[in-house]
């Protein structure tokens, strides 16, 4: 068998066009335009280039975006004052602080300090609380992204046993808590493993769906795999390469291209959920501003 490649670029792109269109009739009826603010905090490379990408998707979007950055040495007090200012702003729906923050800043209390109805990344404990509830709130743009990507690509989770390898708060825990609901596009088993799963390969070789989110290159292989079974591939690992401009190549937690001879369908990375992180935040910011203009 050889997989399916599931294109996240395309099915990302297709996203970003709705949520133009859905900008355009925004400012055309209720004459809002979405705004999304960002905080970067010192100049960690990785950072840099993911605001940067988002602040021109939001460009291509027919967006407003508002950056803020600030030296790695600003203190927590400084910090959570632009975040109030950025909560008081009519013009400004969606708020984003790039994480990580420098050690001396509490990530809690920021996330905390962003108004929850702006609070489009889905990080503050009042959209968790509502994403394990069930109710409407702001879903992490990674998860809502794997939930996007899989039914976009015809592998609706809905009575499908999922393992998610991972359980972070931005990643894992919030994709188990989106896909386990009683809902439609959801209504999965799902299985979490981490470091203190016992041979983790025991729990993947039963899944339908595999979500690898470890930060772990390849380390899901072609044996830990049943035939046929999704594999969605959240990894993003930077790995030396001098033979590259950047001095680095992408790799996910997947070993690719041994998993794509036993899978029936596989994102590759890059242009798989990375691509669909950008589009649900925009998705995400649009719904902030609709709801803030009573559309
Ligand atoms: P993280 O906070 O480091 O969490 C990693 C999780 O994987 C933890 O729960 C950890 O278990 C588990 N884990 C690590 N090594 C393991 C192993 N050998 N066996 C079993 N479990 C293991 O990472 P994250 O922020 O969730 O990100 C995970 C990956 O996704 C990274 O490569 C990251 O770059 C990527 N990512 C991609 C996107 C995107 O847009 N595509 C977005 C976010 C993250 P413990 O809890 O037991 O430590």
């Amino acid at each position: 068998m050889t997989a399916r490649i599931i294109d996240g670029k395309r099915i990302a792109e297709a996203i970003r066009r709705d949520v133009k269109e859905e900008a355009e009739k925004l400012r055309r009826e209720k004459g809002v335009i979405p705004g999304l603010a960002f905080i970067l905090v010192g100049e960690n490379p990785a950072s840099v280039v993911y605001v940067r990408n988002k602040e021109k998707a939001c460009a291509e979007a027919g967006f407003s975006s508002f950056s803020e950055n600030l030296p790695e040495t600003v203190s927590e007090a400084e910090l959570l004052r632009h975040v109030a200012a950025f909560n008081a702003d009519p013009l400004v729906h969606g708020i984003l602080v790039q994480l990580p923050l420098p050690t001396h800043i509490s990530e809690q209390r920021v996330v905390e300090s962003i108004d929850p109805r702006k609070d489009v990344d889905g990080f503050h404990p009042v959209n968790v609380g509502k994403l394990l509830l069930g109710e409407d709130g702001f879903t992490p743009c990674t998860p809502a992204g794997v939930q996007e990507l899989l039914l976009r690509s015809g592998c609706d989770p809905a009575g499908k046993h999922v393992v998610i390898v991972g359980r972070s708060n931005i990643v894992g825990k919030p994709l188990a808590a989106l896909l386990v609901q009683k809902k439609p596009g959801a209504n999965a088993v799902v299985t979490v493993c981490h470091t203190g799963t016992k041979e983790i390969g025991r729990f993947t070789r039963e899944a339908d769906i595999i979500v690898a989110a470890m930060g772990r290159p390849k380390a899901i292989t072609a044996g830990m795999v049943k035939e046929g079974a999704v594999v969605i591939d959240v990894g993003m690992n930077r790995i030396p390469d001098a033979a590259t401009k950047s001095g680095y190549r992408l790799t996910g937690d997947v070993d690719f291209d041994a998993v794509k001879g036993i899978a029936s369908a596989i994102t590759p990375v890059p242009g798989g959920v990375g691509p669909m992180t950008i589009a649900m935040l925009l998705k995400n910011t649009i719904r902030a501003a609709k709801a803030f203009a009573g559309a």
